[in-house]
C-alpha cells in the first residue's frame, strides 16, 4: 500500500449530481432519523454517479492503475471497484457484528471517500468492516463530524501507509507493531497467499537485479535502471521492493 495523491478538484459528476444527492439524502435522513437507524427505510445509491467513467479514470490515473489497498495491477483482467472507503450502506466495527445503520451515506459520492480497488480487496475482506480505535467517536449521520474519528484502516490518501505497513520479504508487517499497520494487513487480507506468491515472483526479479548490479558487469546499467523503475510508484508491489532495497 503507497500513498495515493488525487487530484484536488472531484470530477464533475461528483460535485454537481453528487453533491445534489447528498443534500436529498441528508434532508431525507433528517426527517426520519429512527427509521434510518433501524433499517426500515434505507437508501439507494447510484452506482452511475460514484463509479461514473470520469470517477474511474480519475483514480486510475492518480493510483498508476493500481489497487489502492494491494497496489496490484488489474485493469488488464478486471474493472475492478470504484470502493468507498468509509462503507456508504453500513459498517461494522468487527467481523460478525450487526451492520450499523445507516452507514456514511453522507460519503457515497464524496472524492475523498472513493478509491479503485480489486474486487477480492473489496468484496472478500474489506466489505463493511470500518473498525475504529475508539468506537463511541464515530460519525453516525451528516451531521457528525469524521475528522472526529480515529480510524483503524489506514486511508492512502491521508496516511502515508509506508510508515505503517512494511515488509520482510515478500511478508508485510506492522512497523513497531502499530495498530494501525496490523488493523490495516489483516482488514484488506494483504497476507494472502496468492497475493505472496505474486510478490515472492517479483523479489526474485529483485534479487536477481540487484546481484547483477553487484557483480558491476556491463550488465549492471540496465540492471540499475530497472531497479529503479521497479520502485516508482507506478510499480506493481512498489512499497514492498522499496522496502527490500532499504
Ligand atoms: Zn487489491
Amino acid at each position: 500500500m503507497i500513498r495515493v495523491r488525487k487530484p484536488a478538484e472531484p470530477p464533475a459528476v461528483l460535485r454537481t449530481k453528487g453533491a445534489t444527492s447528498r443534500r436529498s439524502m441528508s434532508a431525507a435522513y433528517s426527517r426520519d432519523p429512527q427509521a434510518y437507524e433501524a433499517g426500515t427505510k434505507s437508501f439507494e445509491f447510484d452506482s452511475g454517479l460514484y463509479g461514473h467513467a470520469t470517477v474511474k479514470q480519475a483514480l486510475l490515473e492518480a493510483q498508476h492503475g493500481k489497487c489502492a489497498f494491494c497496489e496490484s495491477k488489474f485493469v488488464h483482467i478486471a474493472y475492478g471497484d470504484v470502493e468507498h472507503f468509509r462503507p456508504k450502506a453500513g459498517w461494522r466495527q468487527e467481523e460478525g457484528e450487526p451492520l450499523g445503520k445507516p452507514g456514511y451515506y453522507w460519503l457515497a459520492y464524496a472524492w475523498v471517500n472513493l478509491f479503485l480497488s480489486c474486487t477480492l480487496c473489496n468484496q472478500q475482506f474489506k466489505r463493511n468492516l470500518f473498525p475504529l480505535q475508539t468506537p463511541a467517536r464515530r460519525a453516525r449521520n451528516h451531521k457528525d463530524d469524521v475528522l472526529a474519528e480515529d480510524p483503524l484502516l489506514l486511508d492512502p490518501a491521508v496516511d502515508d501507509p509506508e510508515a505503517f505497513i512494511s515488509f520482510r520479504e515478500e511478508v508485510p508487517y506492522a512497523v513497531q507493531g502499530s495498530a494501525r499497520g496490523e488493523a490495516t494487513i489483516r482488514t484488506l487480507g494483504l497476507r494472502r497467499e496468492a497475493l505472496a506468491e505474486r510478490r515472492r515472483d517479483r523479489l526474485g526479479y529483485v534479487k536477481a537485479l540487484r546481484n547483477l548490479v553487484k557483480l558491476g558487469g556491463p550488465e549492471a546499467v540496465e540492471a540499475q535502471d530497472l531497479l529503479q523503475r521497479m520502485q516508482q510508484n507506478s510499480a506493481e508491489y512498489a512499497s514492498m521492493t522499496r522496502a527490500f532495497l532499504r
